[in-house]
Formats: C-alpha cells, structure tokens, sequence
C-alpha cells in the first residue's frame, strides 16, 4: 500500500479538512504507533499504521469516501460519456486511489457544488425525490424576466409535460440585457433549471450550483475540491 501525509489519512477519515488537520499535528494531538507526531510531511500507511487523534484511533470508515469539488465548465458528471469528452473524476485522477462517482449529474456547461462518493446510501438519500434535498443555483439569464414569468417560475412551469414543484427565487441582479436569479428547488429532473428558464421565454448564459441544503460550495475555487468533514457526512446523512 503506498503512503500517504497523515493530513491527507485525516481528511479521508472525516476528522477535519486537510488543512485543519495539520493545525492538529502541530499542536500534537496526533500519533502514528504511540509516538506524537508534529511533522506536515509525515506519511502513513493506511493499512499498517496505527493513527490517534485526541487518543482516539482513526481509519476510515470502510473506504467510504466523500469529497466536494467546484466543477468547472467542459466536464460531464457521467462517467461514460457517448462522446468522450473529459469526465469529473479526470479531475481527481493519481489524487484519490477509491473509485468514486457523482451524487447526481450537472450538464456540461454547468459549474459549482458537485458532491462524488462510493457511498450508495448517501447517494440515493440526497437524490431520492421523497427526501426533497434542496439544491440552490445562481443563473445568469438572457433577457429581462418579467413579474408575470417569476410567479409562473415560482410557483410551477410545464418542463416537457411536468410541472415543478414550488421553487424559491430571489432577483439578484439585473442590467439592460440580463437578469441574475438564485432559484432554489427540491427536485432534480434531467436540465430541470434550463428548461424551467426556456419555458418562461428566456435562455440560460451561466449556471452555478452554489448549495445541496444546507452545504456550500464554500472558498473552493472552480476546479478544486477537499474532503468532507465528519461533520459535513454527518449532516448530509
Ligand atoms: N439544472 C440544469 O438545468 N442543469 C444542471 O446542471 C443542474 C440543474
């Protein structure tokens, strides 16, 4: 088994984010076979060593793995893609040795808050449609949507024979040729936020997941992703 910072075995444990993690080192609330350890670059062995926080030991939880990246435009969130265009977890390839998936899907085009695991539980908690898990996005729109249409928006459109349930939209901004909304909805159909927008007149220019209830994407810059926190798991279960 090859070895890895004792940071980065924290964070795969849940214990906190990478960086919280080396405040602990330093501080000396960890250990690796009985001895403190305060060096960042120390590496361990998932399998052999024997690893404390705070006296506690900790492994991971079945190789079950959680991580939160800001996915970028030009990716696709399936991981096999008719037309071979670059997938998600390119992103993470050589970083993270499980093999995990998206919890749900964003379009191609679409950036923002993708959550990627190998926990199936997980999986089908945020996506089943009987647990309503909200999910907020921002979208920049073409054109300027009228009252009329953000009531229709709200309250419910026909995208290709389904209505949608209730959303939640606040005007963020708006200049001569746009307008910016943050539309909160608790369902996820396929393009369900485009085709809400195309069906009131309007087209899509940008879309950004900022939020999956509660969880934001947070200071993670397009691109980048961390673990999640015990605590992030924990409210997501
Ligand atoms: N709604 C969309 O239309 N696209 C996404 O990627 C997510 C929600």
């Amino acid at each position: 088994m090859e070895k890895i910072r004792l940071q980065k075995y924290m964070a795969m444990c849940g214990v906190a984010s990478r960086r919280k993690s080396e405040e602990f080192i330093t501080k000396g609330y960890v250990t690796v076979n009985g001895v403190v350890v305060k060096e960042l670059g120390f590496k361990v062995d998932m399998t052999l060593d024997k690893v404390t926080y705070k006296n506690k030991i900790i492994k991971l939880e079945e190789n079950k793995v959680y991580i939160i990246i800001n996915k970028p435009k030009g990716y696709v969130t399936s991981l096999n893609d008719q037309f071979n265009r670059p997938i998600v977890t390119d992103l993470l390839k050589n970083k993270i040795s499980e093999r995990i998936y998206p919890i749900g899907r964003l379009d191609y085009h679409t950036t923002g808050l993708l959550i990627l695991t190998n926990d199936g539980e997980l999986t089908n908690k945020i996506t089943h449609p009987k647990n309503h898990v909200t999910k907020t996005y921002e979208v920049l729109v073409r054109g300027k949507i009228s009252k009329f249409e953000l009531n229709n928006l709200r309250t419910g459109v026909n995208i290709g024979g389904y209505v949608t349930k209730p959303a939640v939209i606040e005007i963020t901004n708006t200049t001569a040729k746009t307008t910016t909304i943050k539309i909160t909805i608790s369902e996820g159909k396929n393009r369900q936020v485009r085709k809400m927008i195309e069906s009131v007149g309007h087209s899509v220019i940008e879309l950004n997941r900022a939020s999956i209830g509660e969880m934001k994407i947070g200071q993670l810059k397009i691109g980048e992703f961390r673990y999640l926190t015990k605590q992030e798991v924990k409210y997501l279960k």
